[in-house]
């Protein structure tokens, strides 16, 4: 693990979240994005080494619809940016992690991502995330 790449917090609202959010960090989002096969729109803040995701449901069997209904909003997962993402899966489940994909997804923000059920880290989602290069 390289470093926390971002923090992703579940927001009912988008545009109030980044207005929010605009106000506590001093700058505004740099981008927004949609990823469509986890039914999330995204935006993006940088602060300093590392970024905040915001993430707003796109339906209602969207993870984070879910994670709302559930615990209402706030902190969802933590990302740490990792060189290798299928070196670090494997190595994760063989310490006894349960990964939530088999194989590396497409995530947000030009990422390989894989997901890390809560249950076995002490009930915080984490995220593995590769750069993907370009
Ligand atoms: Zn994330």
């Amino acid at each position: 693990m390289k470093k926390i790449e971002h923090i992703g917090i579940a927001v009912k609202n988008l545009e109030s979240g980044n207005d929010i959010y605009k106000k506590l960090l001093g700058k505004a989002h740099y981008k927004i994005e949609e990823v469509k096969s986890e039914n999330v729109k995204t935006s993006f803040f940088q602060v300093g080494p590392n970024k905040i995701e915001l993430l707003e449901a796109t339906s209602p069997d969207s993870p984070i619809a879910k994670f709302i209904e559930k615990r209402g909003e706030g902190m969802h997962h933590i990302a740490f940016a990792v060189k290798d993402i299928r070196r670090e899966m494997k190595r994760l489940e063989k310490e006894g992690f349960i990964l939530l994909n088999k194989e590396p997804k497409k995530g947000a923000d030009n990422k390989l991502v894989c997901f890390v059920h809560p249950k076995t880290a002490n009930g915080v989602l984490i995220e593995l995330c590769q750069e993907i290069e370009k």
